[in-house]
């Protein structure tokens, strides 16, 4: 941790608490503004000055054991935010102490693992109290091409007026990694733009402001109804888990998923979200194109793997919903 508590109840950062000793004015007894336990100062050569628990014990408050990476990300993402953001500010309701927040913008940045269990609890604490929580990824989650995405990296996209995004961060570069325009192709999988933007003090203003950030569009690769459907054979023939799973739940309501009308077989809006879970969700549509809303939705929550915390999934479907309907009136009318 960057920041410890002092005898009077002041907080001291790992910086000033340096200085302080070089004047020989530091404080003996520091404690944990988390949990009170007593911790130690650590002036390493590897990593910034920083604090540590004294025994090694599991502090609630804290997301995770500190790397160089994690302590030198916090004090970027200092930098990029506005000067009254607060370093490591415990929260007493939660008994969470996020990275840096900033008026109700929680910011977490995640460079080691943590469990699913573990990121959900801490993720809803924060939007059932009404804080909206970044999660920014360390180099050890950034996506990569033709990379299948970790649970963790997708966990953690975020809805914003452009579109999907996500977020990481590059210490040894000091640049923030934007990744938008995220987009999913059976030959391909996952597609993504990434802006890097070097971490200064203006940058923070622009962060959320509509059309504030640059967007040039992305090629596409071409995507052919004949071939998408030869690919979903192949899924199967080689008994991809998510694959198996699907065409069972269809074979269980008489469908298949390789003998659809043409249109389940599309590009849709929400392809990167569902991948090939969206022909599952058409094939739903498809068995009775009369139903309402919340009788497909229900459905479609059974058949769907849906690793998003921070995105709302009703929208999402309802979405889906919509362009289901679009396609198959389309279709219907040729
Ligand atoms: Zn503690």
């Amino acid at each position: 941790m960057l920041i410890a508590k002092e005898q009077g109840g002041c907080l001291i950062s790992g910086s000033e608490y340096r200085e302080a000793l070089s004047r020989n004015e530091a404080g003996q007894r520091l404690v944990c503004p988390g949990c009170g336990e007593a911790v130690i100062f650590k002036n390493g050569r590897e990593k910034i000055p920083h604090f540590a628990h004294q025994i090694n014990q599991e502090c609630r408050s804290l997301s995770e054991g500190e790397t160089a990476e994690h302590l030198a990300g916090k004090e970027l993402l200092l930098r990029l935010l506005p000067a009254e953001a607060c370093l490591e500010a415990y929260l007493p309701e939660l008994a969470q102490r996020p990275d840096l927040l900033w008026r109700r913008l929680a910011v977490e940045f995640q460079c080691s693992g943590i469990t699913a269990r573990r990121f959900q609890e801490r993720t809803h604490n924060y939007l059932v109290q009404g804080y909206d929580p970044w999660w920014i990824l360390g180099r050890r989650f950034l996506p990569g091409r033709g990379l299948r995405w970790s649970q963790l990296t997708k966990a953690v996209v975020r809805a914003s007026p452009q579109g999907l995004e996500l977020w990481g961060l590059d210490t040894k570069q000091e640049r923030l990694l934007y990744y938008h325009d995220l987009d999913w192709h059976y030959r391909e999988g996952a597609l993504f733009a990434v802006t890097e933007c070097f971490v200064g003090a203006s940058l923070f203003a622009g962060l959320f402001h509509p059309g504030s950030r640059c967007h040039k569009p992305v090629p596409k690769p071409r995507w052919e109804i004949a071939e998408y459907r030869l690919q979903l054979q192949r899924s199967l023939a080689s008994r991809t888990k998510g694959m198996i799973r699907l065409q069972g739940a269809c074979y269980q309501l008489g469908g298949n998923l390789l003998a659809l009308p043409d249109w389940c077989y599309l590009p849709g809006r929400q392809q990167f979200l569902l991948e090939q879970q969206l022909v599952g969700l058409r094939f739903l549509f498809s068995r009775n194109p009369q139903v309402d809303f919340m009788k497909w939705y229900r459905q479609a929550e059974e058949l769907l793997e849906w690793p998003f915390l921070l995105l709302d999934q009703q929208k999402v479907l309802a979405d889906v919903f919509a362009e289901c309907r679009e396609l198959w009136q389309e279709a219907s009318q040729c």
